[in-house]
């Protein structure tokens, strides 16, 4: 059996892979896809001492040093199950089944999609899912952000400051953004807030040139000519394979407490798929090592051999 076994390859799991292997230990990493969302990612400028990268380049930097230490890589494999017997087993969706005296999770998440005709043929061609990165693509242009949450709101606030105009469209009857947030975009000049609206398609060509909706109250429909469509309503963990294995919170979380141990003995979490208050590559690297090296103290207290 493995010492450490970490289920999930993106930055958190890379950081908990590194951090065990250097104790020396039987350390074993299973991922879908070596790298997570950074493969996904342009322009990275919030990698502290790192002052720009991008996506690839960082995945790469961290499956090169992954490989430096003697850690048993199983690329494009997807856990289907965990089970805590007297060791921690992980059933792959190919039906092997690993098993380690300690498991950290590192599945991560993804954005949630509207799942209306246009948003994935436009994906990176007016569709966008992060404001922080492409943001700046939009200088000057009109764009809206679909989703009234304290994310969406957020967005649009951010977006306000480098677009011509914000349009956003919340499907409800009220934003749901704290109100200091919703205080603070309706402040702002070149936004038009849309309750009730329900995206029926982004539109477009070769790229995105507006998004249609209809009016909820009235049910008319309409349509708004803009460049971008920035998609903000939810980011989704990659835990659903984990049932009732291990406590989750309602957004589906794994709840870990301050040394990334969840409810299971020897079972740890850390990044975007476990409760952690904001989800950054930066933050995703500590919680990876923290979770290590309790899974380490986990060990060195509980294992005899
Ligand atoms: P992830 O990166 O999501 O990695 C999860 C890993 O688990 C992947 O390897 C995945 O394949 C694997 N996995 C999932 N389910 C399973 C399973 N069942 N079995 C096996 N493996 C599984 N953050 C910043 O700090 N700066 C930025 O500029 C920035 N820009 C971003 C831009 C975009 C477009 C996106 C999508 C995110 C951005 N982020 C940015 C956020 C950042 O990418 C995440 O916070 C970070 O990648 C989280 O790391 P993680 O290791 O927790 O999860």
């Amino acid at each position: 059996p493995f010492d450490v076994l970490v289920v999930g390859g993106g930055p958190a799991g890379a950081s908990a892979a590194i951090y065990a292997a250097r104790k020396g230990i039987r350390t074993g990493i299973v991922a879908e896809r070596f790298g997570g969302q950074i493969l996904d990612t342009a322009a990275i400028e919030n990698f502290i001492s790192v002052k720009h990268t991008e996506g690839p380049k960082l995945a790469a930097g961290l499956e090169e040093h992954v490989k430096d230490y003697n850690v048993d890589v199983m690329n494009l494999q997807r856990a289907t199950r965990l089970e805590k017997k007297d060791l921690i087993e992980i059933e792959l969706e190919n039906g092997a089944v690993l098993k380690s005296k300690s498991v950290i999770l590192a599945t991560g998440a993804r954005w949630r999609n509207i799942g209306v005709q246009g948003e994935a043929e436009f994906r990176n061609k007016g569709v966008a899912y992060c404001p922080h990165c492409d943001g700046p693509l939009f200088e000057g242009k009109d764009v809206a952000v679909v989703g009234g949450g304290n994310s969406g709101v957020e967005a649009a606030i951010d977006l306000a400051g480098i677009t011509n105009h914000v349009t956003v469209l919340e499907f409800g009857s009220e934003l749901k953004a704290d109100s200091v947030l919703q205080q603070r975009l309706r402040s702002l000049p070149n936004v038009t807030v849309l309750t009730n609206a329900q995206t029926t398609e982004i539109t477009g060509t070769d790229k995105v040139d507006g998004i249609s909706y209809i009016d909820r109250s009235t049910g008319a429909e309409h349509h708004v000519e803009l460049a971008g469509v920035f998609v903000q309503i939810g980011l989704v963990p990659n835990t659903d394979w984990l049932g009732d294995s291990v406590e989750r919170n309602r957004a589906g979380e794994i709840v870990v407490d301050k040394r990334g141990a969840t409810n299971v003995p020897g079972v740890f979490a850390a990044g975007d798929c476990s409760d952690s208050a904001f989800k950054q590559i930066i933050i995703s690297m500590g919680s990876g090592a923290t979770a290590s090296l309790s899974a380490f103290d986990y060990l060195v207290r509980h294992q005899t051999e």
